[in-house]
């Protein structure tokens, strides 16, 4: 070799092998190198048992989905560049045009949106449900009805469903049940094992997690999971996504498999926090309503007991509270703007806690009966003091006066 260029492209030089640290390498690839055209025609990816392209997975890709296979307790997993993009790659290969999914009425906005927009104008129809009535579930499934959705505890409202019911009724009609498992993020219960006892296999087909929360846990990575336990149900999902070309980034993956040795105390910390403000938040004369599982008053809190209530369990740092009626609007736009540690802003599952006040009557088709009328205002508790928090809802609702 001659020229410096081409010398600096193909350096003869290469580490000796058996490097080891606490953090797996990090490979970073779009084009993947065949030692010769036979390995290149015969190299196969979807087994997992190779390398063809940086879109099919790398050593990096493969360890955190074996990682996240493991936190779920699923077999299957697929890396997406986002929580939606999961929610997307599930509807997009398993519905077509004529099919119906079911989505409960707490769903992740978003996953309504999409439902509303591309898959309506693909002739594919949604209705929605009501979580916390099994029997509206078993109304409208239909011979149409293909997915249905799960999510616990729901967005926003919090109320915690009889997931395992929910799932057993899916299971008798024939039809894929996906759970949106971000808030649980397989550590408040197996999405697979819903059964007391666990291991009996009783649980959902499909859960996806958006990772951008509590795996990322720093406000700062967007990526999301598919987990399966079903290899054909997987490979469906598995071509959908090949053909869609979800990859994820090389460092992105890094930042999560950095983040997810201490998912669980961090987890644990967030509950503790959301418990002890949610309790202070039930003494308050401001609240028509405190909305957090673990509060005996709360929607569904028997579920979420029997489900989350053992080993690790727990609930999440989410909480949401619903102002008195004679509070306008703009006065609780007023306390949301005087919290000082608690910023606006959306997601959650990092270090500093978020807030954002919902208006309700538009996400929701009716405002459902166990919920009191009122604004509501969602809080994401983050890792600071407890006390501190505490102390800046005290302050941000003395200045609401
Ligand atoms: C945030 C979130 C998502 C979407 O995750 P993104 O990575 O932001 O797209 C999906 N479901 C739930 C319940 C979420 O909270």
């Amino acid at each position: 070799m001659t020229y410096l260029s081409t010398q600096l492209i193909h350096h003869p030089y290469s580490p000796p092998a058996g490097f080891a640290a606490p953090q797996p390498g990090v490979f970073k690839a779009s084009t993947v190198i065949f030692a010769n055209v036979a390995a290149m025609r015969n190299t196969e990816w979807k087994d997992k048992s190779g390398y063809t392209y940086g879109l099919h997975g790398t050593p990096t890709s493969f360890i955190l989905e074996e990682r996240l296979c493991t936190l779920e307790g699923g077999l299957q997993c697929l890396l997406v560049p986002s929580g939606l993009a999961a929610i997307a790659n599930v509807a997009l290969a398993l519905l077509k045009t004529g099919d119906e999914v079911l989505i409960p009425d707490n769903a992740y906005g978003p996953n309504k949106t999409l439902a509303d927009g591309e898959l309506k104008n693909w002739g594919i129809t949604h209705r929605f449900y009501d979580p916390m009535d099994p029997s509206d579930l078993v109304a409208k499934i239909s011979s149409r009805t293909r997915l249905v959705w799960l999510e616990a505890a729901g967005s926003v409202t919090l109320e915690f469903p009889d997931l395992l019911e929910l799932t057993h009724i899916c299971r008798s009609r024939g039809v894929i049940s996906a759970l949106d498992n971000t808030w649980g993020a397989g550590l408040a219960f197996q999405p697979f094992d819903l059964e007391p006892g666990g291991s009996t296999g009783l649980g959902v087909d499909i859960s996806v997690h958006a990772l951008t929360k509590y795996p990322s846990g720093g406000g700062d990575v967007l990526m999301g999971s598919i987990i399966t336990r079903d290899p054909g149900l997987h490979m469906r999902l598995k071509l959908c996504h090949m053909r869609l070309g979800l990859g994820v980034a090389a460092n992105d993956v890094e930042a999560v498999l950095r983040s997810l040795p201490s998912m669980a105390l961090r987890y644990q910390a967030h509950d503790r926090s959301a418990r002890a403000l949610a309790q202070w938040c039930t003494q308050r004369g401001e609240f028509a309503q405190v909305l957090h599982p673990a509060l005996p008053e709360a929607p569904g809190h028997a579920h979420w007991q029997a489900l989350c209530a053992a080993e690790i369990g727990g609930a999440a740092g989410l909480l949401s509270v619903i102002f008195h009626e004679r509070y306008s609007q703009s006065q609780v736009d007023a306390f949301c703007d005087a919290l000082k540690y608690f910023k606006l802003g959306y997601s959650w599952g990092g270090p500093m806690s978020l807030v954002v006040p919902y208006g309700l009557a538009s996400i929701r088709q009716t405002w459902p009966t166990h919920l009191a009328r009122g604004t509501l205002v969602r809080f994401s508790v983050g890792l600071e003091s407890v006390a501190d928090l505490q102390s800046d809802l005290e302050q941000a609702l003395a200045s609401m006066v």
